[in-house]
Order: C-alpha cells, then structure tokens, then sequence
C-alpha cells in the first residue's frame, strides 16, 4: 500500500518510521473515528507546512548524538517576500487593443523594481492573462504563522507597482475587486535528509523553492517521476529494500531540487536589486543581451539554466543509477 497525501483526509500525527510506517488518519467528517493506517510505504507530499517533515525531524533529533548538530530543527525561514497571483479573462480587455495584443501573443514580460517583479502571461489557450507578482511581505505581518494566504486589497496591490509603467498600471485596473490573493514565500534550509525508514518527502515538504525559477511545482513532478521508477524497480517490499530505494530516490534528486532552489532565490536577488553597483552591472548585462551577449540576469530566461532545466531527463537518471544507488 502507498500512502497518499488524499488518503491523509485529516491530521497526521503519532507517524512511526520503521519497520513499517504507521501513522493515524483523522478523516475531515467528524462523525468518522480516526484510525491508524500501516504502509509499505510513506510519502509525505504536504507541502511547505509539513507535519511528516516536523514529525521526521524531531524522530531523527531524538535518535541524534547530542554531540553533533546533523539533525537540528529545519526552520522555515521567512524570505520576507510575498506574491499577488492575479488572473485577467479575455473580457475584461476586449476594449483594450494592447492588452488584446499580449493576451494573444506568446510572450512572456517580466517588470523589475527594486525588491519588487510582476510576471506575465497568456495561459488557458490565451483566454487568461496571468500575473505572478513579487513585493515586500507587508502585509501578513500580524498572521505570520496562521496562514501564508490571504484575500488581498486591490488599491493595495496597485499601490505597491505605482511606479512601473502605465502599461501595468492599466493591467492592474482591470484586475477584479475582490479577486487579489496574496500569497507568503517561504522557504526551509536544505534537510538532512529525506528519507527516514520507510518515509519519503517530497515537493514542496523537501524544497520548497522561490516562484522566480518556476520550478517548485515541476520539481516536486521530477521527484514523482523518480519515485515511480524506484519503486517499479523494487525486488521486495521488505522495509530494507523500500528503504534503499527510497535513498536511490534521494540521490538523484537532492542535488539538482537544492542547485535550484538556491538558483531561484539568486535569481530573485538580481531582479530585485535597489540602486548601486550591483544593479548598474546587472542592467549592463541586460544592454549586452540586446546585442545577444553575456548571461541573462533573470535566469529564468537563460539560455544555459532553461538547458540545465527542461534538458535534463530524470527518469533516464534513475533508470540509469537506480542499480548503483540500491546496491
Ligand atoms: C506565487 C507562487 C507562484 C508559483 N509559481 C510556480 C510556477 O510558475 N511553476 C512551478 O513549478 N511552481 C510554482 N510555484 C510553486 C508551487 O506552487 C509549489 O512548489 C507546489 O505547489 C508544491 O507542491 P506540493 O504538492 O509539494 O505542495 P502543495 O501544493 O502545498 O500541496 C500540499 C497538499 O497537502 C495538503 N496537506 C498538508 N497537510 C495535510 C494534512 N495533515 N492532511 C491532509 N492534507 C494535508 C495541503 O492541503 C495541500 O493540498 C509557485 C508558488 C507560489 C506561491
């Protein structure tokens, strides 16, 4: 049996690791009683709150030699960054010939400022214009742990980007009242590990990333691919073996989640640089780029990132290592 986050339709709590994972189940219908459940194996894709990876942690911190600090507490670190995700059907913009002229296009725009983006694009075979946007965390300052979303206010999103452009200006009027969620960027220091008996994280639970690379989502899909393919190759479902595939798992996705976790959060830095050198070096490199010289600052649009990126075939990576990594 695998256990799915769906299958967790409550809290999980009380997990134990090994031989086989055991943990309770708390169905949302509070007329169901909680029971425990027992896999082969456990993969705790909850997210950046996860209550696998606390409950992994404290396991491995009770079982650590006091004398080192291998196993210490993994805080989530407040980037103090936030994001506006905002959606502009095709409707609203009919009036609007530019605007018509983006929603049709196939571009992507990036707007800098100093500490602040907005990313946009067509998406839903062009009848939605999507934003993502990045700003100072202001505004959950009074909720920094009940919530990392919140229902936004429009005049203060329009607020934060009143200095870019007219253009955005007039793509933020049309964005509907009530419509502004906004969301806080979290992220953790790299795990020990992510693997504990036979309990696996995955996704955002192991690395949550900054939105600027676009990759948390799709490396959380990287690491069910490979997890698909080590557990198709598995002799047995003894605990031994679910254990050693599941760190064949590990190695090959731990390095590469990590690089680009960390290239995510680089990349936010140069695009959010304020005045001063480091901007003014930076803004060279984009001049150079117009002559089609040098690297892209936003390294999302780099030509060498977006190869290490969608070049990269996991599944042929674990196909090939699964033996080397199992034995
Ligand atoms: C503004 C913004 C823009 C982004 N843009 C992109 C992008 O363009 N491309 C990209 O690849 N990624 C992007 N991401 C990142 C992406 O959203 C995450 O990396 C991705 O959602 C992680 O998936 P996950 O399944 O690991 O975690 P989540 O999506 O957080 O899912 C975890 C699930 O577990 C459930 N859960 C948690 N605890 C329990 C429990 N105890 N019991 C039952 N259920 C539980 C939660 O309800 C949730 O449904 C963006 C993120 C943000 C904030």
């Amino acid at each position: 049996m695998v256990g799915h986050r769906a299958s967790l339709a409550g809290n999980l709590y009380q997990a134990t690791f090994s031989p086989r994972p055991t943990f309770t189940v708390t169905p949302r219908d509070a007329s169901q009683p909680a029971h425990d459940v027992t896999a082969d194996v456990l993969f705790g894709a909850d997210g950046i709150k996860s209550i696998t990876r606390a409950a992994m942690l404290d396991e491995l911190a009770a079982d650590a030699d006091p004398t080192t600090a291998a196993t210490a507490a993994v805080a989530v670190k407040d980037t103090q960054q936030a994001a506006y995700r905002i959606m502009i059907h095709q409707d609203q913009v009919k009036h609007d010939a530019e605007l018509r002229a983006l929603l049709a296009s196939n571009q992507v725009i990036r707007w800098i400022g100093h500490k602040r983006h907005i990313i946009a694009y067509p998406v839903s075979q062009h009848t939605l214009y999507n934003l993502s946007t990045t700003q100072p965390d202001s505004n959950f300052a009074a909720a920094t742990n009940a919530t990392y979303t919140t229902r936004g206010s429009k005049a203060a999103m329009r607020e934060v980007f009143a200095d870019f452009c007219p253009l955005v200006q007039r793509l933020l009027s049309y964005v509907p009242e009530g419509d502004v969620c906004e969301w806080k960027l979290r992220v953790h220091e790299p795990l020990p590990t992510w693997v504990l008996g036979s309990v696996a994280l995955l996704g955002d639970a192991c690395h949550p990333t900054l939105p600027h690379l676009a990759q948390g989502a799709a490396q959380a899909v990287e690491d069910g691919a490979v997890i698909a393919v080590v557990l198709a190759r598995l002799p047995n479902t003894e605990p031994a073996s679910v254990h050693r595939a599941l760190k064949a798992y590990e190695q090959v996705r731990k390095t590469r989640a990590y690089a680009l976790v960390e290239m995510a959060a680089a990349s936010g830095r140069a695009l959010h640089l304020g005045d001063g050198a480091a901007k003014a070096e930076r803004d060279k490199q984009f001049a150079a780029l117009r002559q089609g010289q040098g690297p892209v600052p936003d390294k999302w649009a780099d030509a060498d990132v977006q190869r290490e990126i969608y070049g990269f075939d996991c599944i042929q990576e674990a196909e090939e290592r699964f033996d080397e990594y199992f034995a």
